[in-house]
């Protein structure tokens, strides 16, 4: 069985559970501005959220455009007029507030931790928001370091993202390395560009219907321990 000297996580759906931060956030937002929050408003922003961040991680659009073309789309399909840079901000705030982990998150980082392995988060995330989740959190003191795209200017899977995260992490040969992510076009792309072995968290046991082949699947995090003796 392989085993790793350094774990390079992804971190929304990977070690925070986003969903229920983003639901959070969401409902504090449409709260304090006075509009309607409900289940249908959610799964509208995920949807949208969804294709908006497949054009960010194709280059079409930047993370600035990113942001609020996400709320001009769903202000516009439930018939809201809001500022969407106001919208936007207040949203990224409360994210950040958000540090609900996934099943298994806190254990496994204290587990990787304790074997004298090094463990790095490596996100397409944005800065502010996941600067201000790490400080808060519970796995913080496991974690050496973090890499965001928005402070490097390039994203996961570009081959020069992670150029950058190898010359900013202890020199190890690459079979020593492995991403985590549930991402495949991400995480687990990202991982074949760099020539790193890769493990996706496909929680919800969904079918690969990509040509993009992890080298490991996992459905739990805690299943990660197998890489550690
Ligand atoms: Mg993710």
């Amino acid at each position: 069985m392989s085993s790793y000297d350094i774990f390079l996580f992804d971190a929304d759906g990977t070690l925070y559970d986003y969903d229920k931060s983003e639901a959070d956030a969401l409902k504090a937002v449409f709260n304090f501005c006075g509009f309607n929050y409900s289940e249908n408003v959610r799964k509208k922003y995920r949807e949208i959220n969804s294709t908006v961040w497949q054009s960010y991680e194709k280059g079409d659009i930047s993370k600035t455009a990113l942001q609020t073309l996400r709320f001009d789309k769903l202000f516009k399909d439930i018939g809201v007029d809001f500022d969407s840079n106001l919208f936007n901000e207040k949203y990224l705030y409360e994210l950040g507030k958000g540090t609900h982990l996934i099943d298994g998150a806190e254990e496994i980082c204290k587990e990787i931790y304790s074997f004298n392995k090094k463990i790095y988060i490596v996100t397409n995330g944005i800065l502010a928001t996941q600067k201000s989740r790490m400080e808060n959190s519970l796995i913080k003191q496991y974690i050496s370091g973090a890499f965001v795209s928005e402070h490097i200017g390039f994203q996961k899977p570009h081959i020069s993202y992670f150029d950058y995260v190898f010359e900013h992490i202890p020199k190890v040969s690459k079979d020593r390395i492995l991403i985590i992510g549930d991402s495949l076009s991400a995480d687990i792309a990202g991982g074949n560009n760099a020539g790193i072995d890769s493990c996706w968290l496909n929680l919800s046991k969904t079918t690969n219907q990509t040509n993009i082949a992890p080298t490991f699947e996992i459905s739990s995090l805690y299943e990660l321990r197998q890489f550690l003796k």
